[in-house]
């Protein structure tokens, strides 16, 4: 009995005491991706460093010299898919004299995307042999480039591995998670045959009304500059023409992220100093990255539309930057000219106007009237040879670099590199990481496994609300296209704890509207499902989980007018509210939809964006404390509609102000996410106190994991330029780490500022640096230094 008892008293100290650390160990060695990022300015130059690719200008040139006028127009064309197939979603098919017309005829040089929906790999090979066949048979036999947008994996390529939209990889400020991602989905794409994706997106994410808001790295420059540079050196790799590379293509350059009225393809008015502060930072590190090539702005800043802003494309893309990829337009944008922005009479002059400001290729997409057009201002003289010359020899030189010349075939081989298991390893760690905690009243997370839950609202059995838009569909909302084997938020929640303690009710539900096609139309419409029963569960639940947010939508579908939530969802919120019980919030969403009327009723809240396939075992993982939650917010989360407001604002915009007014805070400031343990920051050092103009200025801070739990942290060094001749923001992200610590663990970051680093814009649009005083802030601690 005696020994029973010591034996039982034994195994419950291991319990308490070994089961954290095992736990700890366990969170690190079980991620197949490194997070140890302990300067991001490290990884940042390396990733940054652009590959020397082979040097194919006597090619380039020897072909060059051999094109018609005709054939060198053709490479300047890019058409749809649909240009040179029959039917569409499942039954497409190579049309012979559509396609005969596009190749053999017109002389195309590039076809993009699906018609209707993502395709399986080996109807890719058929129809991109087809294509490369046809090409074959052509004088000078140049190959097609064919584009597709794998935005969050190679969604057009039907089975492949997803990955957390771009606004959650932001969240997890880890790059090298990023760049893994990337080289996954380039992998996967590049399986299917396709050299090239329209990824990623570069918009640097200040107006969270825009329906593309998660398509981006959220809103500081630095963060999205890093993640972005990780992006395409995953997609690129060391070599475009390994055929587990793609050439990337930043898009979309640039402002179009921040249209006024938050309206997509509405205008922006950004002033060159801001662009260059602001928006211009990613696009300029990932051109010094190597990426092959760009696409440009659908709308207008500055009363200038994107496609003829001769001054961003060619001087300051082209000239200043030293791009040698080349620019293709979006969609239609060349026709968009005359109809939409009317800053031309015609498409011919549509067409003159968007080639001498800098395009390279034209995405018609689906006519040939750019071809004709082109043709008959050449013959005018109206756009001169050498500009075709330019645009042709950029062209040329990306496929050669791809090494579409030596091998334009589909390589029945390359399939190998499709759906390996260790990639949903990945996707579920990236799904992880991205998880933001922001609030845990009493800890009441995580969760006991033993506890009765009832899980509801809209997001919580939806895949589409998981993935959003650019999955399988354009708009991502077509529920057939969806594997069966990832679960939904309450289906690997009943996974995880059984049915016994476990109820799912619905209660409202996101849907497209009656009668709408299919794979088009956004599900944004909140229904009501079964409110009373989802209540009345609630009353008899020990903790409810609600799942609220959005569903599936991208580009002008998906534009707002209120930030607020759908009121069906804020009232069905309230009414499980008033069941009694605690409530835990997960919020599924793409964009920072505003719940403050229940913000304070709610005993927790976990942001998930759009985590994609593995969000469900993720999301379930955090909840019930299987895994330590480490994002934090990339952007500002209002907490009214018509209070935004960045964190690198003025300081005085949130202090209360003498005339009594209460100054309006964010719900949760920029950087906000807990953690099950807690991490103290101390000894910060910053050398030398004063430092000449042209010197380096180091800081050093220790972290250390004061809790029971291992956990990851992301340390961010913010510097505020005291006083400025432009009013300095507040603070600024300079720099960052991401490390893991167990219990007890500490760990020292060191970082190294620049001159850059605390340089601004000036009034004259130059990179200035002011003598005087600098404060730098890291987790809480804060020190000054002086230029001189
Ligand atoms: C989008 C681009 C996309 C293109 C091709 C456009 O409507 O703005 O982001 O790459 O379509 O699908």
């Amino acid at each position: 009995m005696k020994k029973k008892a010591l034996l039982l008293l034994v195994a419950l100290c291991l319990q308490i005491f070994c089961l954290p650390i095992q736990q700890s160990f366990a969170q690190s060695s079980t991620d197949p991706v490194p997070t140890e990022i302990l300067d991001s300015d490290v990884y940042f130059r390396r990733a940054v460093q652009r590959p020397v690719l082979k040097n194919y200008s006597s090619q380039v040139e020897a072909l060059l010299r051999r094109m018609s006028v005709e054939e060198k127009v053709g490479q300047m064309t890019q058409l749809e898919i649909g240009q040179i197939t029959s039917g569409g979603d499942s039954n497409i098919d190579i049309d012979p004299a559509k396609l005969e017309k596009a190749i053999v005829q017109y002389k195309v040089g590039s076809i993009l995307n699906v018609n209707g929906h993502a395709l399986p790999v080996d109807k890719w090979h058929q129809i991109i042999g087809a294509i490369q066949t046809s090409a074959h048979k052509t004088r000078l036999k140049i190959p097609v480039i064919y584009g597709i947008d794998s935005i969050h994996g190679a969604n057009y390529v039907h089975g492949a591995t997803l990955f957390p939209q771009e606004i959650g990889m932001a969240a997890s400020w880890n790059p090298q998670l990023m760049q893994r991602a990337a080289e996954i989905t380039a992998m996967e794409t590049r399986a299917a045959a396709i050299p090239w994706s329209f990824s990623p997106v570069l918009d640097v994410g200040r107006q969270p009304l825009w329906a593309r808001f998660w398509e981006t790295f959220g809103e500081d420059p630095y963060l999205a500059k890093v993640m972005g540079v990780a992006f395409v050196r995953g997609l690129e790799g060391k070599n475009v023409a390994d055929e587990i590379s793609v050439a990337s293509s930043l898009k979309h350059y640039v402002g179009y992220s921040f249209p006024l009225n938050g309206r997509d393809r509405t205008s922006a008015w950004i002033p060159e100093n801001h662009l260059r502060e602001y928006f211009l930072p990613t696009f300029d590190a990932a051109v010094k990255a190597g990426a092959r090539t760009i696409m440009v702005n659908s709308a207008e800043i500055n009363g200038v539309p994107g496609h003829i802003n001769k001054f961003l494309l060619t001087d300051v893309l082209k000239g200043e930057m030293k791009f040698d990829g080349f620019v293709v337009t979006d969609w239609e944008d060349i026709k968009k000219l005359v109809t939409q922005w009317k800053v031309a009479p015609d498409e011919k002059e549509a067409t003159r106007m968007a080639i001498m400001a800098g395009n390279d290729m034209s995405m018609v997409p689906n006519s040939y009237s750019f071809s004709d057009n082109l043709l008959e201002l050449i013959k005018e003289k109206k756009v001169p040879m050498t500009r075709i010359d330019d645009a042709v020899r950029r062209i040329l030189r990306v496929k050669f670099e791809l090494g579409l010349f030596d091998n334009p075939m589909p390589n029945p081989s390359v399939k190998n590199n499709f759906g390996k298991p260790e990639y949903s390893q990945a996707s579920l760690q990236a799904a992880r990481e991205t998880l933001t905690l922001l609030t845990n009243d009493a800890n009441i997370l995580p969760l006991a496994k033993n506890r009765k839950v009832l899980v509801t609202g809209p997001t919580s059995d939806s895949l589409i609300a998981m993935n959003n838009g650019w999955t399988w569909v354009w708009q991502g909302s077509e529920p057939s296209l969806y594997p069966t084997n990832k679960m939904t938020i309450q289906e690997a929640i009943k996974a995880k704890i059984g049915e016994r303690n476990f109820e799912f009710r619905q209660g409202t539900r996101l849907t497209r509207p009656a009668g709408s096609p299919a794979n088009t139309t956004p599900t944004m419409l909140d229904q009501e499902v079964d409110v009373r029963e989802a209540v009345e569960e609630a009353k008899d639940s020990d903790v409810v989980i609600l799942c609220l947010g959005e569903g599936s939508y991208t580009e002008t579908p998906g534009n707002l007018t209120d930030l607020t939530l759908p009121e069906t969802q804020l009232r069905f919120a309230e009414q499980i509210i008033a069941a009694g019980k605690p409530v835990i919030l997960v919020l599924v969403e793409g964009r920072p939809r505003i719940f403050s009327r229940i913000a304070d009723r709610v005993a927790g809240v976990l942001l998930a964006y759009n985590p994609s396939d593995m969000g469900g075992p993720a999301i379930a993982d955090v909840l019930f404390g299987d895994y330590n939650p480490n994002g934090k917010l990339p952007f500002t989360y209002p907490r009214s509609p018509n209070n935004y407001m960045t964190y690198d604002h003025k300081l005085f915009e949130t202090e209360d102000t003498n005339f009594g007014n209460i100054a309006t805070r964010p719900q949760f400031d920029f950087g906000t996410g807990l953690s099950y343990t807690t991490f103290a920051y101390s000894d910060l050092v910053v050398t030398p106190k004063s430092s000449p103009m042209t010197g380096n200025v180091a800081v050093s801070v220790k972290v250390t994991n004061t809790g029971a739990r291992a956990g990851k942290e992301t340390a961010i060094l913010y510097v505020r330029d005291e006083v400025a001749l432009l009013a300095p923001a507040g603070k600024r992200v300079k720099r960052f780490a991401k490390i893991y610590l167990g219990p007890g663990q500490s760990r020292m970051l060191s970082f190294t500022l620049n001159r850059d680093d605390l340089t601004y814009i000036g009034q004259d649009n130059r990179p200035t640096v002011e003598a005087g005083d600098f404060t730098v802030m890291i987790g809480g601690l804060t020190d000054k230094f002086t230029l001189r």
